[in-house]
């Protein structure tokens, strides 16, 4: 059976490429608006701080009534994806609407998102906008697609792709450029006939994967997701497949979807119709909901683990917070635990202080969108420098690693290349595009990658794009040399890791330089300032083979390059001893002789 009166399509746009107004003015001429209501002038993404940088983060759900059919439009992030963010919305469309501008062309910021939808093998519809502009070159822009997608290895299907050329500013939709067409109708008429309707089946046992996550005051947490088989009613009792595997059944209290920018009630929905449900605040992301005569989950969509941690902590200053909000502790895990609701491949933990709390995420950008979102909000906070997640595996010390890749102008390969191999990443591909760029694929420890996004942006001056995905766990490599100046001893169940860690200057939370006499207090522990411990140890032990040099090299510490903290304890001297743990060595003020 296949679900005519539905269509869902992702949005894949570069930023300012059009993609707000165009979905303004589809809502506008679709007369999902009444005519005495505003459009909001952004409709689709409203964060700011996306804009800037030049990314979407959160899927957010439109949908637009034409000739009653109902397009389900999903917002998807335009270059970043943090914790598979993208196959999750791939899972519910079975098109995606490439919006490209009609004289910038197809930018490479979009290609990896590009790439994972092509992957899913969802039906391409290429919208050439801003044709109004003098500059337009749509004949060319349409070749770069062409290339764009045979570079991405797409179907063959995929690269017969159909053209809509748009000016969304002007409201119009064109088949042919010099059609005369004074309205949106070609660009929803494309989408209703290329854009394949869901196919399935209403008799059989429901089946749903929740791919996000809402969160209303009132309604509790809700599950966003596509029916791919069956239908669902409001009070039905389903079963909830959860991601470890259990079966947990509950009623369906409130069921949604979307019209316009809203959510309605609605009393049942079928196959191929993208809802929002409540009735169980555990549900997760990738989880199956079925119904309870034929439990049938989908496979799980894995999300990336967090490798990245840092701590956030109150400002206790009694000025702190905007506006006389004096920010507490309360409120700082509060207003995480909401960000938990809806960004999955973010954890938090609590910490031996009530003040800070450990986050944990997909890297320094998706922390550090984070942060500076809640700084905007007000809160005053303090955070950690990034460490990474070691893990250990029979007995090894392992590390998460990335696989990066990055493509660059050709004039800028040599720097890139230099300072990622320097920073313990390992080439594994290399392609030249045909358009003076090249692409270039590393695996490297998720450690080397601290600090590089702003370094790897001066040393491209703007011009490079650098994605990464998490690549599993290896065996602890080693001291990172380059540019590092700390050097950092992490404690985990009873264990030591040293390895080289940033600019320590730079970030002026580690305090090691050569030469450096005077010790605040140690504290080794997870929180350690450890590395200071390092050389202090080594010193003290006259172990010859401990380099603590300059400027741009780190302290190389070779014996004992992982000690277990029993190990560790035999370094310390018993006056500096303030207290020993299981998890860690507490050590004294000290002045080293
Ligand atoms: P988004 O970042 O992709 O959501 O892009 P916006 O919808 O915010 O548009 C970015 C800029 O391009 C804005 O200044 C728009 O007014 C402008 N714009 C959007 N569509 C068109 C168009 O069809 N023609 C022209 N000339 N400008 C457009």
């Amino acid at each position: 059976m296949i679900q005519n009166n539905i269509r869902n399509v992702a949005i894949i746009a570069h930023v300012d490429h059009g993609k707000t107004t165009l979905v303004d003015e589809m809502l506008k001429q679709s007369g999902t608006f009444r005519s005495n209501e505003q459009v909001d002038e952004r409709v689709m993404d409203s964060n700011d701080l996306e804009r800037e940088r030049g990314i979407t983060i959160l899927a957010k759900n439109t949908s637009i009534m034409y000739n009653d059919v109902k397009i389900n439009i999903i917002d998807t992030p335009g270059h970043a994806d943090f914790g598979g963010e993208v196959e999750r919305i791939m899972r519910m469309v079975e098109g995606v609407l490439l919006l490209v501008d009609a004289f910038e062309g197809p930018m490479p910021q979009t290609r990896f998102v590009l790439k994972k939808a092509l992957e899913s093998g969802v039906k391409p519809v290429v919208v050439i906008n801003k044709i109004d502009r003098p500059d337009a070159r749509c004949d060319e822009v349409i070749d770069q697609v062409l290339d764009l997608f045979i570079d991405l290895e797409a179907d063959e299907h995929q690269l017969e792709f159909p053209v809509i050329y748009t000016s969304a500013k002007q409201g119009i939709a064109k088949y042919e450029l010099n059609d005369e067409h004074q309205d949106m109708k070609p660009l929803f008429e494309m989408i209703l006939r290329e854009v394949p309707a869901p196919e399935g089946t209403s008799e059989d046992g429901l089946q749903l994967v929740i791919s996000s996550i809402d969160y209303d005051k009132y309604v509790g947490r809700m599950g966003i997701g596509k029916i791919t088989r069956g239908k669902i009613k409001k009070n039905q009792e389903v079963v909830l497949c959860t991601a470890a595997g259990e079966f947990k059944n509950f009623r369906v209290s409130k069921l949604y979807n979307f019209q316009g920018l809203s959510k309605e009630e609605i009393d049942e929905a079928a196959f191929g119709e993208i809802v929002a449900l409540s009735g169980n605040d555990d549900i997760n992301i990738g989880e199956t909901i079925c119904s309870t005569d034929k439990i049938e989950p989908l496979p799980f969509i894995k999300i990336d683990e967090p490798t990245i941690a840092m701590n956030f902590i109150v400002n206790d200053s009694p000025f702190a917070g905007r506006e006389g909000t004096f920010v507490t502790s309360r409120h700082l895990k509060d207003r995480l635990e909401k960000e938990l609701l809806s960004n999955v491949a973010l954890r938090v933990e609590e910490t031996d202080s009530a003040d800070s709390f450990k986050v944990s995420g997909r890297g320094e950008l998706h922390l550090s969108i984070l942060i500076e979102t809640m700084r905007r909000e007000g809160y005053e906070l303090s955070v950690s420098r990034p460490e990474v997640i070691m893990k250990h595996i029979d007995g090894v010390v392992h590390e998460p690693m990335e696989h990066v890749t990055i493509e660059v102008p050709e004039e800028y390969m040599g720097i890139v290349i230099e300072t990622l191999g320097q920073r313990k990443g390992e080439m594994v591909n290399m392609i030249t595009n045909s358009n003076g760029s090249v692409k270039l694929e590393f695996k490297i420890p998720a450690r080397g990658l601290i600090g590089y996004r702003s370094e790897f942006l001066t040393d491209t001056r703007g011009n490079g794009i650098l994605n990464h995905i998490f690549d599993g766990y290896a065996p602890y490599k080693g001291d990172i040399k380059s540019r590092l100046r700390g050097s950092l001893i992490a404690f985990e169940s009873g264990t030591a890791v040293t390895y080289g860690l940033y600019n320590a200057q730079e970030r002026g939370t580690l305090f090691i330089s050569p030469g450096t006499e005077v010790y605040e207090g140690m504290i080794v522990g997870e929180n350690a300032r450890a590395g200071d411990m390092a050389v202090n140890v080594c010193k003290r032990k006259q172990l010859t083979n401990v380099r603590a040099s300059g400027s741009d090299d780190s302290m190389k510490l070779t014996p004992p390059a992982i000690m277990t903290l029993e190990q560790s304890l035999e370094f310390i001297a018993e006056d500096e001893l303030v207290e020993v743990t299981p998890k860690s060595i507490r050590i004294r003020k000290k002045l080293l002789d």
